[in-house]
């Protein structure tokens, strides 16, 4: 709950691949140890992903669920999401949403099914690919009426 700025950074750790689909209000990370050997999904619930010409844009909603190849999982950051709360960054409505959000993923966990069952751990990137640059505007402010007014 400090005050956030943007900040340029290179990714430090080992490997993570973050999966999203149009209109959900989570995306799941893949988190490997060194070597690739596979370690756990993380189910980050955000705000659905609003596309734009340079990428997309989400917003993190504190609460998150770790999922472990044993189908176990565990709610994650719970003090976070209630300090949000605590500190106005999310109202009881936004908080309530969130929670049910998490009460549906819990359910696509237990389901079993699409990304888990997928065969995701397997995934590798090319090693041909080179890192991007990042797109003009990458840290104007989100939001689709700002693209627009660019
Ligand atoms: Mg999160």
């Amino acid at each position: 709950t400090a005050p956030r700025t943007t900040v340029r950074a290179h990714w430090e750790g080992t490997g993570v691949l973050k999966l999203a689909r149009p209109g959900e209000p989570w995306s799941v990370w893949l988190f490997w140890e060194q070597g690739w050997e596979f370690r756990s999904w993380y189910v980050n619930l955000e705000e659905p992903r609003l596309r734009w010409a340079g990428g997309i844009d989400s917003e993190d909603h504190f609460l998150d669920i770790s999922v472990y190849p044993d189908r176990s999982w565990l709610w994650r950051d719970e003090d976070e999401f209630a300090e949000a709360q605590r500190v106005g960054l999310l109202d009881a409505g936004k908080a309530l949403r969130v929670r049910e959000a998490g009460k549906a993923a819990v359910e696509m966990i237990k389901a079993w099914g699409t990304p888990f069952a997928d065969g995701w751990e397997n995934w590798r990137p090319d090693p041909g690919w080179s890192v991007p640059e990042l797109p003009a505007g990458w840290d104007r402010a989100p939001g689709p009426a700002k693209v627009r007014s660019r």
